[in-house]
């Protein structure tokens, strides 16, 4: 019987994840109990998976709907809890496989109280191995557990890296959807509105990573996020455009040869992969016609129009606190640009002024520790709502 708690299960991985265990049990396939969910505002939605999965405990990030969630499940045999600490309760409780599906930084502290306890941890919250990926690794490391990569470049090339011979892999090749705007000019990208950044050409996502793959500043984001789950120097991870998204990403080794992942573009099979690993599990997720698909395309990334990805190498190069800088600038934009308050193409140069203000005397200061991830975060969220406010003032 496997122990299962869900982190961000509202959300649009934590639904999938849902799915997959529902399809792999109703084909006798999955033997789970749900230890815990959580979610942060969506009371319905998480009173309704309770009533589908039966979990002991459900917790809801805002403190003010511990009522509401608490009266929206009092016909079932289920905990509550409210507020971030209850989130963190959820994350220390005994699973034995934790999906991490909560966005951006907040899911940091819970996915930290999973690893501590030893829970193998199939990541989807990037963000949290690009504000604090060496503190992630030493906890899981140091518990026993295993980080599992659902993020579906990194979960491709996790299937296909030979993880005994690293030094005979000469290039990891991350391919990139390119975006909604991957043929936009940068005239054109200045007048996006928030409904067209999140209308992704692929993949049906939440809206932060949503505008995060109309910046590239995902790729940006899983480019730290390769460096830190592979044995691989950053400069030997290469972006490749591949508006079709079938092929997940690609591993090159030193005799030539190059070994891919391919699917659809559903991320129920990347999830399929963490939950049974290293065995397989079945997906409800749809399959690859390759008549229909015809054809792979491939381009360069244009660094011009997307200086999300040239910030991102930057950031990995300077090291310290920056990635964790380069990370909470970008969730402030990105929240801002979707609140309306700033343009599109500010997400990137507010982001840039951010990294511009963390780099110290000599360099930006090290990061080694929660504290020092907690923070580096807090110190770059106030400079990017400087620069955001400066930008809606303006
Ligand atoms: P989403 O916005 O659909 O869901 C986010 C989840 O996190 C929700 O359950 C929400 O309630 C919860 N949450 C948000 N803020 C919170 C807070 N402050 N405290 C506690 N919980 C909070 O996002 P998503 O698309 O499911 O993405 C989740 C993570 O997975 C992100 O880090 C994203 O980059 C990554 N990811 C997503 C996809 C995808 O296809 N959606 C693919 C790869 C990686
Ligand atoms: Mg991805």
């Amino acid at each position: 019987m496997r122990k299962i708690t869900i982190l961000g299960s509202t959300g649009s991985i934590g639904e999938s994840t849902l799915s997959v265990l529902e399809h792999a049990a109703a084909l006798g396939e999955a033997n789970f109990e749900v230890v815990a969910l959580t979610a942060n505002t969506n009371v319905e939605k998480l009173a309704a998976q309770a009533r589908r999965v039966k979990p002991q405990f459900i917790a809801i990030a805002d403190e003010t709907l511990g009522d509401a969630l608490k009266s929206a499940v009092r016909d079932l045999e289920v905990e509550t809890g409210a507020g971030p600490a209850a989130v963190e309760e959820a994350a220390s409780r005994n699973a034995d496989w934790v999906m991490a599906a909560i966005v951006g930084a907040a899911g940091l502290k819970p996915t930290l109280k999973a690893a501590m306890r030893g829970a193998d941890i199939a990541l989807a919250n990037k963000e949290c191995l690009v504000c604090a990926g060496d503190v992630v690794k030493a906890a899981v490391k140091s518990a026993g557990g295993t980080l599992l990569p659902v993020d579906s470049e990194h979960n491709a090339i996790f299937q296909v890296f030979d993880f005994d011979q690293p030094n005979r892999v000469s290039r990891l090749i991350l391919t990139a959807s390119g975006g909604p705007f991957r043929s936009w000019t940068r005239e054109a990208m200045a007048e996006a509105t928030p409904a067209q950044a999140v209308a992704h050409p692929n993949w049906s996502m939440g809206a932060k990573i949503s505008v995060d793959s109309a910046t590239m500043m995902n790729k940006g984001l899983e480019l730290i996020e390769a460096a830190h789950i592979f044995p691989i120097a950053p400069d030997q991870i290469e972006i490749l455009v591949h508006p079709q998204s079938v092929i997940h990403s690609m591993v090159e080794y030193v005799d030539g040869s190059v070994l891919a992942q391919l699917g659809t573009p559903d991320m129920r099979t990347p999830i399929a992969t963490t939950l049974a690993w290293p065995e397989r599990t079945p997906s409800p997720s749809p399959r690859l016609d390759f008549a229909e698909v015809a054809k792979l395309t491939f381009e360069a990334p244009d660094i011009e129009r997307f200086p999300a990805l040239r910030l991102a190498r930057e950031a990995i190069n300077a090291g310290g606190v920056m990635p964790a800088a380069l990370n909470a600038a970008n969730e402030v934009a990105v929240a801002s640009f979707l609140g309306g308050r700033i343009k599109f193409l500010d997400i990137a140069s507010i982001t840039e002024q951010v990294m511009d203000r963390t780099v110290g005397q000599n360099g930006p200061a090290s990061l080694s520790t929660l504290e020092d991830a907690i923070a580096a975060d807090l110190a770059a969220r106030r400079l990017a709502e400087e620069s955001v406010a400066a930008k809606a003032a303006a």
